[in-house]
């Protein structure tokens, strides 16, 4: 199969847009003009279903949607647009409007190591054990999802993690003998062609590290575009890599994103799945839980069990960030919990790798075990499952319970405490 994107400058010309009004389109043209907007042949093709669009999750998840922009910024984008206004009244507008949508959640920058006296701009290191690696070659992706916390990257060049050199990523590892895990990400690494995961990877083997013991690969690229690793001129040559990987001691996981379970029902993505683990890479699944995409339990549950007999293990369940377009898909922890647990109580054991609903702010990774009540007031049960402090991690803790809270930031501590345990070493590490 052919690759071919679609974006704000050619989407007219896919044919199923004769399904839209020209108000439809219009209204993807403005909010695509401020969020980053892109998709592709199989997307469009195999995963949305045209004769119901306007409620399809594949449709929310990358074509932009009107109400993902407050209706004010909508009027005045769609205004300049209609009156063809200058392209530096549009773009002055369009950034004054990006920069309010939060565009650097959780304090990334504090991740970004400094080595030898150098910013390791490619690196993030946040958890001791697990090393982010951004390859430069891997910074866009198949298609953009609407809700994406990396949305900076595609539209505001100030904020790029990116890095060329795999030789500064061997020296900080060598040095860093608790990482025992580099994980490639993006944008999306698996839009690299192999020869540039071979680079990479080459580095990594001749290096000889011996505290490395998995590779992983977050990637969005089963659900987007499953030949990458079917009919892909280089499909072949990169399972070939992993197997080599895999024959010198290292596992390689493949961290697919995975929203929906309509994601795994089409051949391509099925043999794609296949073709991976008869190369002896791990999948393991990860998604947030978005208003308009997944925000029911049957689903959750479905996607799972799907998941699993195809042999891909569920891992993370996460809480949509507070970026974005997150207005649009923001359910409240409250629910995200009911719908975890609403999910988790029809799967068997064998699902039940499963993590969530987890937030990922500054401290760190934020379970919401649950709401329950103490000495007469309701509260969430929290519990880091990974933090800066690694010694965080496990101590249930509580907040106040509020209905409408969708992030960590609108909690407060529960049962008279003025903080949470963690918060004056946190501070302190900032400073
Ligand atoms: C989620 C995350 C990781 C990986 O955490 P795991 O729990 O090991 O999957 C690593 N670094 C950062 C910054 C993360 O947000
Ligand atoms: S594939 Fe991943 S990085 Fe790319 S837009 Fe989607 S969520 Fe963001």
């Amino acid at each position: 199969m052919i690759y071919k994107p679609y974006s704000l400058h050619n989407f007219r010309q896919i044919p199923q847009m004769s399904f839209l009004t020209d108000e439809q389109k219009l209204e993807i043209e403005v909010v695509g003009t401020v969020l980053p907007f892109k998709t592709d042949n199989y997307v469009v093709d195999e995963l949305i279903d045209w004769s119901n669009f306007e409620k399809d999750p594949f449709f929310h998840l990358t074509f932009p949607q009107r109400e993902m922009l407050h209706e004010k910024d909508f009027s005045r984008i769609a205004s300049l647009l209609k009156t063809n206004a200058s392209k530096e009244l549009v773009k002055e507008e369009v950034n004054r409007i990006r920069l309010k949508l939060n565009p650097n959640p959780a304090g990334q920058e504090n991740n970004v190591p400094v080595f030898n006296g150098k910013r390791l701009n490619g690196i993030q290191h946040k958890y001791r054990e697990t090393m982010l690696f951004f390859p430069t070659q891997g910074q866009t992706c198949h298609a953009y999802c609407t809700f994406c916390f990396r949305w900076p990257q595609f539209a505001l060049n100030e904020f790029k993690f990116a890095m060329k050199e795999a030789d500064q990523m061997v020296e900080y590892l060598k040095a860093n003998p608790h990482i025992s895990d580099v994980l490639f990400t993006g944008g999306d690494p698996a839009v690299m062609k192999t020869r540039f995961f071979e680079s990479y990877f080459n580095a990594l083997l001749d290096a000889d590290i011996p505290h490395l013991k998995n590779i992983r690969i977050g990637t969005k690229s089963l659900a987007y575009w499953p030949y990458r690793y079917t009919t892909d001129p280089d499909a072949d040559d990169l399972l070939r890599l992993f197997e080599k990987v895999k024959k010198r001691g290292i596992n390689v996981a493949l961290m697919a994103h995975l929203n929906h379970p309509g994601e795994l029902k089409t051949k391509a993505v099925q043999e794609a799945v296949q073709r991976l683990l008869n190369a002896g890479v791990q999948i393991r699944s990860q998604s947030p839980v978005m208003r308009n995409i997944n925000d029911r339990a049957d689903i959750w549950a479905e996607n799972w069990k799907e998941q699993v007999r195809q042999g891909i293990v569920p891992y993370y369940m996460f809480v949509a960030r507070d970026t974005g377009a997150q207005d649009y898909f923001a359910v409240s922890l409250n629910r995200a919990w009911q719908i975890f647990r609403g999910a988790y109580n029809q799967v068997s054991g064998i699902c039940r790798t499963v993590k969530g609903p987890s937030m990922s702010c500054s401290p760190g990774k934020v379970q919401i075990v649950g709401v329950s009540e103490i000495k007469g007031q309701k509260v969430f049960v929290l519990n880091f499952l990974q933090g800066r402090d690694p010694s965080w991690v496990g101590k249930p803790f509580f907040a106040k319970f509020d209905p409408k809270a969708v992030w960590f930031d609108d909690l407060e501590p529960a049962l008279g405490e003025s903080g949470f345990f963690f918060e004056e070493a946190y501070l302190e590490m900032l400073a």
